[in-house]
């Protein structure tokens, strides 16, 4: 079990634990974008995202809302991100689900670069269809 997030619900490596509940744990990022930087992450293992099954989701999101709302009490926030990175394309670096809960505070200078696309003629239509073709009940 390497699994660094493993280790820490396991209690083998310490972490500050923010908040527990039955599917999730949520603990302070020791590399914060700013301090409060949180992670929620599963208890059991899941490379990503789409490995989490659906009855873990409610936990997972219950625990998203507790500790952002308790960062925002906190700090005296006016806004915050919540984000996960899925796969290495987008970023990930520990391959457990986690959820990230970042402060942000005015001029901060934290943003994604975007450069945004346009749909052309019946391209947004195409896309949409092909999304709800792949969606399985
Ligand atoms: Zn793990």
């Amino acid at each position: 079990m390497a699994c660094i997030f493993c280790k820490i619900i396991a209690k083998e490596i310490p972490a500050e634990i923010l908040f527990e509940n039955d599917s999730a744990i949520a603990i302070l990022d020791v590399n914060p974008i700013h301090y409060g930087h949180a992670l929620v992450i599963p208890k059991n293992h899941h490379k990503d995202f789409l490995e989490v099954p659906e009855n873990e989701l409610p936990g997972m999101m219950h625990a998203v809302h507790v500790v952002a709302r308790a960062i925002v009490k906190s700090f005296d926030l006016r806004g915050f991100n919540f984000f996960s990175n899925n796969g290495t394309v987008a970023g990930q670096s520990v391959f457990h689900f986690h959820i990230h809960i970042t402060p942000r505070y005015p001029d901060d200078n934290i943003r994604f670069v975007l450069q945004l696309k346009r749909y052309e003629g019946e391209e947004m239509k195409d896309v949409a269809a092909k999304i709800r073709a792949s969606i399985q009940e």
